[in-house]
């Protein structure tokens, strides 16, 4: 068997084109999404990552404003630039590009955003609500994207088991919630790095997210055949053969493309679903402001 590509590429792309109606009828009522992106340092992926995000508000007619500080600014400057933005009516979505410098308090600036702007989806109101069951509101990108993906391949989850290896605040343990939610109603199973027998957990799975940020750590004889696999993992590997001298990969052996029913490519998987999440995101914090 070879796996179908659950091609975050082409599923972005879909998104998109239901974002660019509802893009349109705000800008009937006098609005343009707006995307506030704050970066502090020099952490080349991180850049990457917020070019990419302001390119594709560009793509989609959105204004972003990016706000570059300098790796040893205080803390107390981001927290100003946050209160500004929240005030601001013509800015609909705040972001904080993580990581920042040691000494800041990531989840202590991430609660300062007002949870209507919290288009990441991570204030504690924003993960409070999803694991209230409420899956209307501001969902965090990445998990919310790979669910997405899974609608999108017309994979059916309600009574599956799934399992997400990793448990964090803004993959993991989100995904988890959003698998075992009302809708979707998989059976989930949240493995970490105290998880005895992983492997054969994984092979009882129908559904496995894996969010370990391990390379290639899931190999073929961890899967069932004809599972859904979606890797979440970006990792960079020393490659000799590239010019640049790595290369991304995710946390899925390839090889378990002759396994798997379905696979997630990396890069093209869920890199891109994520920011077509946040790019939703922030029309939906513009649209309540207008009752859209
Ligand atoms: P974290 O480091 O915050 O969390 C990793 C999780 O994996 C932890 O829960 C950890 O367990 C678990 N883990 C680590 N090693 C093992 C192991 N050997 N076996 C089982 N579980 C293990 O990472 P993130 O959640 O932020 O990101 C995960 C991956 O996803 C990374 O590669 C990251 O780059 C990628 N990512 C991709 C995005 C995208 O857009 N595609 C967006 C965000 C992240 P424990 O809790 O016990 O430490």
């Amino acid at each position: 068997m070879t796996a179908r590509s659950l091609d975050g590429k082409a599923c972005a792309s879909s998104v998109e084109v239901a974002l660019h109606n509802r893009i349109a009828a705000l800008k009937e009522h006098g609005i343009t999404p707006h995307l506030a992106v704050v970066i502090v340092g020099n952490d080349p992926a991180s850049h990457v990552y917020v070019n990419s995000k302001i390119r594709t508000c560009e793509r989609l007619g959105l204004t972003s404003t990016h706000i570059e500080l300098p790796a040893d600014a205080l803390e107390n400057d981001v927290r100003k630039h946050i209160e500004n933005l929240n005030l601001r009516d013509d800015v609909h979505g705040i972001l904080v590009q993580s990581p920042l410098p040691d000494h800041m308090d990531e989840e202590g600036l991430t609660e300062l955003i007002h949870p209507t702007k919290d288009v990441d989806g991570f204030h504690p109101v924003n993960l409070g609500r999803l694991v209230q069951g409420r899956t209307d509101g501001l969902l965090p990108c990445t998990p919310h994207g790979v669910m997405n993906m899974l609608e999108w391949g017309g994979i059916e989850l309600k009574g599956k088991r799934a399992i997400v290896l990793g448990r964090s605040r803004i993959v993991g343990m989100p995904a988890a919630l959003l698998l075992a939610a009302r809708g979707a109603d998989a059976t989930v199973t949240v493995a970490h790095s105290r998880t005895e027998d992983l492997a054969e957990r994984c092979a009882e799975a129908d559904v496995i997210v894996a969010a370990v940020g391990r390379p290639n750590m899931v190999k073929p004889d961890w899967v069932k055949p004809g599972a859904v696999v979606v890797d979440v993992g970006i990792n960079r590997v020393d490659d000799p053969s590239r010019e640049r001298g790595w290369r991304l990969v995710g946390d899925v052996d390839p090889a378990v493309r002759e396994v798997a029913g379905w696979l997630s490519p990396v890069p093209g998987g869920v890199g891109p679903m994520t920011i077509a999440m946040l790019m939703s995101n922030t029309v939906r914090a513009a649209e309540r402001t207008v009752d859209l």
